[in-house]
């Protein structure tokens, strides 16, 4: 049972917001291009596992995409599995060329057209993850359940390999999933949860979720006024509705909306990051003029202000 669904993650939304506003002339924008296409390609690895994880016949509960909070830093897993006698953590990579485990160096060299780049030890992450998870559990008085982890390489095309293949053991592929899993989980004989209790543990473990927020533009430095204003047609996706009487309507393919401006004021929110929004950043946003309109607007989202009159401040209230 999939209780926290796959979803594409807000600060992924958020640089997709800003590749499409970014002009193509813009020093920063096949940095950007480049690094969305790398977040979204890891993305579609882990939404691509949903049909081998329906093959999963024990008892268990699956949350996709959970962030939590360790005792020092916050830990990410793509996909966590509850059974009554194990949690299963699953780390997708979506890596194509031919990758070289080197965990003496604790890298992974990757090598693509000729061309050798080195990412962090994948089992240093995994080993972390379990290590977090196990401690938040104990914390948060969840029971002591044995946390078992697995590295899925979501691209059959990956080419693999070791100096020391046992390292490789539980590096596998989607198709694995369910023998993989049900092997580890006969290891493990005693059941020390109820499927209420179960439920429980994935309630609380989505409570404590976290999503993350990026602040793309100070990450990368561009300046807000950088990026092309206008609202986004959500048909065909050019920028630069025009407002009417009853909505907004594209100019391009004319497709017509009148809810269109709370996905404007989410992007807005969201690109301005902690800083909060001014009523400029509405009339630059929205291509109007009217100061009026722009409070109006902002106003009838929940939001919270600082400040009084022209210097007024808003942030969005997270429900
Ligand atoms: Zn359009």
């Amino acid at each position: 049972m999939i209780i926290k669904p796959q979803a594409l993650p807000c600060h992924i939304q958020t640089l997709q917001t800003i590749a499409d506003r970014l002009p193509h002339y813009h020093p920063k924008f096949e940095d950007i291009q480049k690094h969305l296409r790398n977040l979204i390609a890891g993305y579609k690895g882990e939404a691509g596992l949903d049909y081998n994880l329906s093959f999963i016949r024990a008892p268990h509960i699956i949350l996709h995409n959970l962030r939590l909070k360790g005792q020092n830093h916050h830990f990410q897993m793509d996909t966590i599995i509850l059974f009554q006698n194990a949690i299963i953590i699953l780390e997708t990579k979506n890596i194509s060329g031919s990758l070289q485990f080197k965990t003496d160096f604790q890298q992974v060299l990757r090598t693509l057209n000729g061309q050798t780049e080195a990412f962090k030890d994948f089992h240093l992450q995994i080993k972390r993850q379990s290590e977090q998870l196990t401690e938040l559990m104990k914390r948060n008085k969840l029971g002591t359940l044995p946390v078992i982890p697995f590295i899925v390489m979501a691209n059959s095309r990956t080419i693999i390999h070791s100096e020391t293949p046992h390292v490789l053991r539980n590096v596998i592929p989607p198709e694995a999933i369910e023998s993989e899993i049900h092997k580890a989980l006969q290891t493990i004989q005693t059941k020390k949860l109820g499927q209420a209790q179960l439920k429980k543990v994935a309630d609380v473990l989505i409570n404590l979720h976290e999503e993350l927020e990026v602040d793309w533009l100070r990450k990368y430095s561009i300046d807000f006024s950088d990026l092309q204003m206008g609202l986004q047609c959500p048909a065909c996706r050019k920028i630069g509705m025009v407002k009417n009487r009853r909505g907004w309507t594209c100019s391009d393919c004319h497709h017509f909306s009148n809810t269109v401006h709370h996905d404007a004021l989410d992007q807005l929110f969201r690109l301005k990051g902690d800083t909060g929004i001014v009523n400029q950043d509405v009339r630059l946003f929205f291509r109007i003029t009217d100061e009026q309109s722009a409070r109006r607007l902002v106003e009838k989202m929940a939001v919270r202000k600082e400040g009084t009159t022209k210097g007024v401040k808003y942030f969005k209230l997270t429900l």
